[in-house]
């Protein structure tokens, strides 16, 4: 008898990840319990996370809790509805005007989350006849975004101003309108994209520049406000993107642009008009958390101190932001470089393909402002000792 249609979708499923598995690809939702000072627990060990991007620690931060704890208090769970309905709490107002302010920017636009700006963003200012231009190693949903959008889409070499310009240079006048998309700080990488090399040359070609700042705001730039101010001056990128997520230690995603943008995307994006507003909790425990940015800009210096300590114990050169690469290239190896270090107390997840490029596998290690000093050392001396080794008998 022929299969049904439940067996053969659960045949094409197990069969997927069949070849996953044979790849060392196959991935496993782990369930890890964090707590104060970059701990987390599995399996009922402790470990000291180097992998999490609450880079300021301020998903644990007293204030910030307790700013969500009263704002679910009193305006219950949920936000009820989209934003556009009856879900605008005046939170949102507010946690946008402080993000425009930080940003410079006349305007912001928050979101569910950041996959969901950028999903929004880019189909509202691009669509068929114009063109997208994106670095190879921008997130995945700047390209998804751009995919969504219908527009044509050339990528450029990472960070490689020169083949940023030869893709404009073919393509720029064919298409009615162009926009530059980068990382600030690339997620898998650490490091800074030449915002304001972009931004003159964006001017140039009569293009659009978008950076992505979710691994940039609260860590790099002038008192923690991102990788438009990592110069002298602030840069000159009309679209500000960046997330709640990470450093601020919230949840949600925000763009900061002009009032003319920012009332376009609240009039047209699809992931703001289709989906719920963000828990009042979250607006709450975000705008309490840029207040503690705000006040303490020297505490912002600390994730990328700690990442520097940790570079100069191993003898690599100083890092951009409080991400550390450790390319091993191969999925296998780089599993079990992440076992070796757990055994060790230390939780450093391996990064693979398709998150990263194919031969590329990697530890990734992200510093917070509360890193112990003595685990830094002992987690080089490990990585020197014991994993280095490894990548060299490869
Ligand atoms: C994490 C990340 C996002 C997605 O943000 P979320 O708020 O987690 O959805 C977008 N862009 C980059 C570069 C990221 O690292």
């Amino acid at each position: 008898m022929a299969k049904s249609p439940k067996e053969t979708l659960d045949d094409f499923a197990r069969a997927k990840l069949d070849a996953l598995e044979a790849q060392a690809l196959r991935r496993r939702l782990i369930e890890t319990d964090r707590r104060e000072g970059a701990i987390a627990f599995r399996d009922g060990r402790r470990l000291v996370s180097f992998c999490c991007n609450d880079y300021l620690n301020l998903s644990q931060n007293e204030t910030v809790k307790r700013a969500a704890i009263e704002a679910t208090e009193k305006y219950g769970v949920g936000s009820g509805a989209s934003r556009l309905v009856s879900g605008n709490h005046p939170l949102f107002r507010e946690l946008e005007t402080r993000l425009a302010e930080w940003k410079q920017a006349e305007d912001c636009v928050v979101f569910g989350s950041g996959y969901m700006a950028n999903m929004g963003i880019i189909p509202t200012l691009m669509r068929k006849g114009d063109l997208i231009v994106a670095d190879e190693l921008a997130h995945a949903c700047l390209l998804s975004g751009s995919k969504l959008s219908g527009a044509r889409v050339e990528i450029f070499r990472h960070n490689d101003m020169g083949h940023l310009e030869e893709l404009l240079a073919a393509h720029r006048n064919a298409a009615q309108h162009c926009l530059i998309l980068t990382d600030g700080i690339f997620s898998m990488d650490g490091d800074a994209a030449p915002v304001e090399a972009m931004a003159e040359i964006a001017k140039r070609h009569d293009a659009w520049l978008m950076t992505d700042d979710a691994h940039g705001i609260g860590v790099v730039g002038h008192e923690g406000r991102g990788s438009s101010f990592m110069g002298t001056a602030k840069a000159d990128v009309p679209l500000q993107m960046g997330t709640l997520s990470k450093a601020v230690g919230a949840y949600g995603g925000y763009l900061c642009a002009s009032r003319a943008v920012c009332d376009l995307i609240r009039t047209r994006a699809r992931t703001l008009i289709y989906s719920t507003g963000l828990p009042p909790a979250t607006a709450a425990a975000a705008i309490a958390a840029l207040e503690f940015m705000r006040a303490n800009p020297d505490y912002c210096k600390r994730p990328v101190a700690k990442a520097r300590a940790f570079t100069r114990a191993l003898g690599l050169p100083d890092p951009e932001s409080p991400i550390v690469p450790l390319i091993l290239g191969d999925a296998e190896l780089t599993l079990a470089a992440s076992a070796l270090l757990e055994a060790e107390g230390y939780l450093v997840t391996g990064i693979r393909p398709p998150t990263v490029p194919a031969g590329t596998a990697r530890l990734r290690f992200t510093f917070t402002a509360e890193h112990d000093d003595a685990d830094i050392a002992r987690l080089a001396a490990l990585v020197r000792e014991r994993i280095l080794p490894r990548r060299a008998a490869e």
